[in-house]
């Protein structure tokens, strides 16, 4: 965009995202690494729709210090004052590496041992940040949700873990609080079957979803990347599913992939009924204002 656009934009930034029709869209943001998003920022944003835990902690080292955890979770509530805070349970394996925790050898990491498989078989680093996240929970409006969700066995064996830290909070005397619990959409398997799966809500991880349905790694430089396309008809339809299960259940639906940040790809986005979206913080103004400028 030109200066004098990017400035207005800025200068908009607090201003509420509404269409020229006067369809209202959420705007949240994703964060890696805490410290390094400033308080204005919180503040102007619908509230933190992604937090990638699995940056936040590697880069301090959190993995296995509950209190550590605990402590990122409410100082950032804190600093939302009272705007939601959305945590992704740890998201390793595939293009997401993380020293420290043992990984198996794959021969196709991005179909193997990822996101909420890995952590159902690390039971002991799953447990511990659920008590953290149990225990922030009773400090502000927290959500939690499950990266890479295949089946409903996956969620059910979530919830069991999460019951069971609980009682145990519980029984040690702390105060702590089940929060809503939903799940990314990112695999076809997801994406096809959101007319059953339970969830508190669905929150779209467009670029893993794009991946998996094209079939087409995810490397905005390799070989396959002009397949990459989250605008390709196989992709919306698959938006259009989980938006229409979505409506249809009562379930909320948002989507924080890359996509969501692109102007050019916004109208077909609003009209396939989307309007919760989360985006890199640095792109909050630019959204913001393409939504003004939308019918
Ligand atoms: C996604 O896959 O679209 C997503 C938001 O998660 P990540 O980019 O961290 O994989
Ligand atoms: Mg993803």
């Amino acid at each position: 965009i030109a200066t004098g656009a990017r400035e207005r934009a800025a200068a908009m930034i607090d201003e509420p995202a509404v269409t020229r029709s006067g369809r209202r869209i959420e705007v949240k943001i994703n964060v890696e690494d805490p410290a390094r998003v400033p308080d204005a920022l919180l503040r102007s944003s619908d509230g933190i729709g992604l937090l990638r835990t699995e940056l936040t902690f590697e880069s301090g080292d959190l993995l296995h210090d509950e209190e550590a955890q605990y402590r990122v979770y409410r100082s950032l509530l804190q600093r939302l004052e009272s705007k939601p805070l959305t945590v992704r349970t740890l998201d390793i394996g595939g293009d997401k590496p993380f020293q420290g925790l043992d990984q198996p050898v794959e021969r196709n990491p991005f179909l193997g041992l990822r996101g909420i498989r890995l952590m159902l078989a690390r039971p002991a680093v799953f447990r511990l940040q659920w008590r953290a996240l149990l225990r922030a929970a009773t400090e502000g409006p927290l959500r939690v949700m499950l990266p890479m969700v295949t089946t409903q066995t996956e969620i059910d064996a979530t919830r069991r873990l999460a019951d069971a830290c609980l009682k145990e909070l519980f029984g040690e005397g702390q105060s702590a609080t089940l929060p809503p619990i939903g799940i990314m959409i990112e695999t076809p398997a997801a994406a096809l079957t959101t007319d059953t799966l339970e969830a508190d809500f669905f929150s779209i991880g467009s670029n893993d979803l794009t991946q998996y349905v094209m079939a087409a790694a995810r490397d905005a430089a390799g070989p396959v990347a002009d397949l990459l396309d989250p605008l390709h008809p196989a992709v919306t339809r698959a938006l259009r599913m989980v938006v229409e299960a979505g409506a249809r259940r009562g379930i909320e639906v948002s989507l924080c992939g890359e996509v969501a940040a692109d102007p050019q790809a916004l109208p077909t986005l609003l009209d396939l009924g989307l309007d919760k979206f989360s985006v890199a913080s640095a792109r909050l103004a630019a959204v913001r204002q393409a939504v003004r400028e939308q019918p």
